[in-house]
C-alpha cells in the first residue's frame, strides 16, 4: 500500500549527525561537561515538584520561565528585554520552525549565505517555503555587497544568519549585521506585501564569543525586524533539556503564539529550566575553560599545519582535506568522532574536555 506522502519529502533523510558509542565524541557542539551535583539537586527539586501537578496542563504562558530568561539576559548581555519579547520553545530549532510557520511558507522565500546552519532548509522544505543559499566570501565570511544584491533580488521574508556561525565558528561582524538590517528594512518580502524581511540572528553560541564581541539583543531596540534566538543546548550544558528561546518584538511574539502547539512546553521542561537558569553561573563554570581550550586548540592545528577558520563558539572548523572523508575515518577508526560538515575540504571538531582535545590531536596527527 502506498501512503500519501508528500512529493517534497520523497527521498529525503532524516536530519542528524551519527550517534555512535565511541570514547570520545566530538561531533555536536555540545558542552563536555555535565551540570554539577549542586545543579543536579536543584532540578530534581524542581522535577520533583513539578510532577505533583502532572495532572494539570502546564503554563501556557510560561511567565516564570521569561522572567528568569529576561534576568538571566540583563546579567550577560547587559540587555533586559521584558518578559513580552520572550519566547521559548523545545530547543531553538522549534523556534525556527514555529519562525517560518508564522512568517514565510507558500510563495515566499528564507534566505541565509552558506555555509551556514543546514537545518535552515530543512526548515523551508517543512513549511513549503522556497529556500535560497545566497554565497558567502572565499574566507566564507559575509561578502556585503554580495548579500545585498541576494536580499534586493530574491525578497525573502525570513533572513537567517547564525552569529557565530555554524560550521565555520566566525561571529558576524557588528557594522555588517546592521548594514544587513537596513537592507531588509527597505525589502518587501515576496508574497507578503506591505511587509518588510525579517532577520533572524541565531546566536546559539553566542556565550562562547571572545570578550568584546556585542550580542545582537542590543540592536532590538532599534530594529523591530530583527530576532535572536538562543539556547540553552550549549553553553548552559543542558542539550538533553531541550530549551531553546527568541527575543523579539512583542507584537512579533504575539503572532508567534498563535503557531505553536498547545501547551508545548511541558512542566519538567518549565521547572527544569527555571532551576538551570538560577544556577546559570554555576552552569557555564566552564564557558571560560572551553574558550581557553578552544584558542589553544586552534594554535595547535596551525602549528601542525592546518588551516583554521576564526572561531568564536565552542567548535573548530579546519582543513584542507583533498578526501575529507578518509580524514574522518581515520581519526574515527581511533575513537574520536568528529563532523563531516562544512566547506568541502574542511572538518569540524567540538572543543571537548583537554583530555579529550588531547585524544583527537592525537588521532590526527600533522598535517604533511
Ligand atoms: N542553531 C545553530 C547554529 C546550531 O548549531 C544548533 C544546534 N546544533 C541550533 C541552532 C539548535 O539548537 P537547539 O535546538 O538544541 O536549541
Amino acid at each position: 500500500m502506498q501512503f500519501p506522502y508528500r512529493s517534497e519529502f520523497e527521498h529525503e533523510e532524516p536530519y542528524g549527525a551519527p550517534q555512535l558509542a565511541v570514547d570520545v565524541r566530538l561531533n555536536t557542539n555540545e558542552n563536555p561537561y555535565p551540570p554539577s551535583a549542586l545543579v543536579r539537586e536543584a532540578m530534581e527539586r524542581a522535577a520533583g515538584e513539578a510532577l505533583r501537578d502532572l495532572n494539570r496542563y502546564p503554563d501556557r504562558d510560561f511567565a516564570e520561565l521569561r522572567k528568569k530568561i529576561s534576568a538571566y539576559l540583563a546579567q550577560e548581555s547587559g540587555v533586559a528585554p521584558s518578559p513580552n519579547q520572550i519566547w521559548a520553545a523545545n530547543g531553538s530549532n522549534e523556534i525556527m520552525a514555529q519562525l517560518l510557520t508564522a512568517f514565510a511558507g507558500p510563495g515566499r522565500k528564507v534566505m541565509t549565505f552558506v555555509p551556514s546552519y543546514s537545518m535552515y532548509s530543512e526548515y523551508a522544505r517543512n513549511t513549503f517555503s522556497q529556500f535560497v543559499a545566497g554565497a558567502r566570501g572565499d574566507d566564507f565570511r559575509l561578502d556585503l555587497a554580495r548579500a545585498q544584491a541576494d536580499i534586493e533580488r530574491e525578497r525573502p521574508a525570513i533572513i537567517f544568519l547564525a552569529s557565530p556561525n555554524n560550521p565555520t565558528g566566525t561571529a558576524l561582524d557588528f557594522q555588517e549585521l546592521r548594514a544587513i538590517l537596513h537592507i531588509a528594512a527597505q525589502v518587501e518580502p515576496q508574497g507578503a506585501p506591505g511587509a518588510r524581511s525579517l532577520v533572524v540572528v541565531d546566536e546559539a553560541y553566542a556565550e562562547f564569543r571572545r570578550e568584546g564581541v556585542p550580542s545582537a539583543l542590543e540592536l532590538l531596540e532599534e530594529y523591530p525586524h530583527l530576532v535572536v534566538t538562543r539556547t540553552m543546548s550549549k553553553a548552559f550544558a543542558a542539550a538533553g533539556l531541550r530549551l531553546g528561546y527568541a527575543v523579539a518584538d512583542p507584537r512579533l511574539i504575539v503572532q508567534l503564539n498563535v503557531v505553536r502547539l498547545p501547551y508545548h512546553l511541558s512542566s519538567l521542561t518549565q521547572a527544569v529550566a527555571c532551576a538551570a537558569l538560577d544556577h546559570a553561573a554555576d552552569l557555564q563554570a566552564n564557558v571560560a575553560q572551553l574558550r581557553a581550550d578552544r584558542d589553544a586548540l586552534v594554535d595547535e592545528l596551525r602549528n601542525r599545519g592546518f588551516e583554521v577558520l576564526q572561531s568564536d563558539a565552542n567548535f573548530i572548523c579546519f582543513g584542507r582535506f583533498s578526501d575529507r572523508h578518509r580524514e574522518w575515518e581515520r581519526v574515527l577508526a581511533q575513537g574520536v568522532l568528529i563532523r563531516e560538515t562544512g566547506p568541502a575540504e574542511f572538518l569540524r571538531v567540538t572543543v571537548g574536555t583537554t583530555p579529550e582535545n588531547r585524544a583527537f590531536l592525537d588521532a590526527l596527527g600533522y598535517r604533511c
